[in-house]
């Protein structure tokens, strides 16, 4: 059975230092918001090229503190629209919604499935406040395109870069994290930097702002027993951040190792009945996910099945279709619900063996 993806593996590559790393967290006595959090927060500013991060306890926190934070500052007020992809993970619309926002819902470009900028324009309204862009499945939205929009009708940005850590656009020589006003990265364990638990970070270069989620992700205070603001607990933990500076040192060969395993799957998979995702060959894209689209999905899944292939389905409803986001349900956006209704992703992860490659890639070619 070729796992879908192996996280036990991923970690005990880094054993010996992430053990030492929690035998030194645990002799320090200092279990949150200690030496390992500010730590990360140093090195993730610096990697991701911005002045500031702030770590949180999950990447839905990172967004929803971003839009609270704008909301306290006078910058967004309840009721102002926000665009978002209606292509996403559930947790873009609910970081808008449960602050009070309005999602306008903005169908994908079906080639890269990211918003489309054409379709962002047809939306905005007078009461239209900011974009989101999410970079989904690891490849970046057209951030050039969608700042050029923003900049015109004087909308704030954010990315949703919990699928694209280390995603890079070259033509502006920026990551991830440093294409937008604010950015939100969450550090789940199966992300291409994750966490052994939750985790997640905001990165910004606006001081205002950062200032403002400093203390909004901890109780509203920067001292002890001192509260300024109605703030949230959603702090990163200690433990947490010790890993993550083990793990952010080989961000950048682990995404490095998956591009390469994607330029094999786009060149060495031939079926006419498997279509393949759009690739650019840039490191815009870290395939967070390597995603397919075939007409008949359940029967190419039990083709997988046969051949004792791991899969997921990213995702199997859209947001739109959800129980949850009823509300939204007669909503017309075809291109999204074609989307979840054929896509399929097949393994890809830094520790995939040659073997569980090649068999892969026989075994779509058989389909
Ligand atoms: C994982 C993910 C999130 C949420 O991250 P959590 O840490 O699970 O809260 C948000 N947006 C996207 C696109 C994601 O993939």
């Amino acid at each position: 059975m070729i796992k879908f993806l192996d996280l036990n593996k991923i970690n005990t590559r880094f054993e010996d230092e992430l053990t030492s790393g929690f035998q030194s967290f645990l002799n320090t006595g200092y279990y949150i918001k200690g030496s390992e959090v500010s730590s990360f927060e140093e090195h993730y500013a610096a990697y991701c090229g911005t002045k500031h991060c702030i770590g949180v306890a999950n990447g839905l926190d990172a967004l929803t503190l971003i839009f609270r934070a704008y909301m306290d500052l006078g910058q967004l007020k309840e009721n102002d629209e926000v665009i978002i992809p209606a292509n996403t993970y559930i947790a873009s619309i609910l970081s808008v919604i449960n602050s009070g926002l309005k999602p306008v819902f903005v169908e994908p470009d079906e080639a890269t499935f990211n918003i489309s900028p054409s379709e962002i324009e047809k939306h905005i309204t007078p009461q239209t406040k900011a974009i989101m862009a999410v970079h989904l499945y690891g490849q970046l939205a057209d951030m050039v395109a969608i700042n050029d929009i923003a900049k015109t009708h004087n909308l704030l940005v954010i990315e949703d870069a919990a699928q694209a850590h280390g995603a890079v656009l070259s033509s502006e020589g920026k990551k991830a994290g440093n294409l937008s006003h604010a950015s939100g990265f969450s550090f789940y364990p199966t992300k291409n930097l994750g966490a052994l638990g939750d985790a997640g970070a905001v990165t910004t270069n606006d001081t205002e702002l950062a200032e403002c989620i400093k203390l909004l992700h901890n109780y509203g205070s920067s001292k002890k027993y001192i509260n300024e603001k109605i703030g949230f607990n959603s702090r990163l933990d200690e433990i947490q951040a010790s890993f993550l500076n083990v793990k952010l040192k080989h961000l950048d060969d682990d995404n490095s190792i998956r591009r390469t395993i994607a330029q094999r799957y786009l060149n060495e998979i031939k079926n006419p009945k498997i279509r393949l995702p759009f690739y650019d060959l840039s490191n815009n894209h870290v395939f967070h996910v390597f995603v397919v689209r075939v007409d008949n999905r359940s029967h190419f899944i039990d083709h997988l099945e046969k051949y004792q292939i791991g899969y997921l389905i990213h995702y199997p409803i859209a947001p739109h279709h959800q129980k949850a986001l009823l509300r939204y349900k007669s909503l017309y956006l075809p291109i999204t619900e074609a989307i979840h209704e054929t896509v399929i992703s097949i393994p890809m992860s830094p520790v995939m063996t040659n073997d569980e490659i090649e068999t892969i890639i026989n075994a779509l070619n058989l389909y």
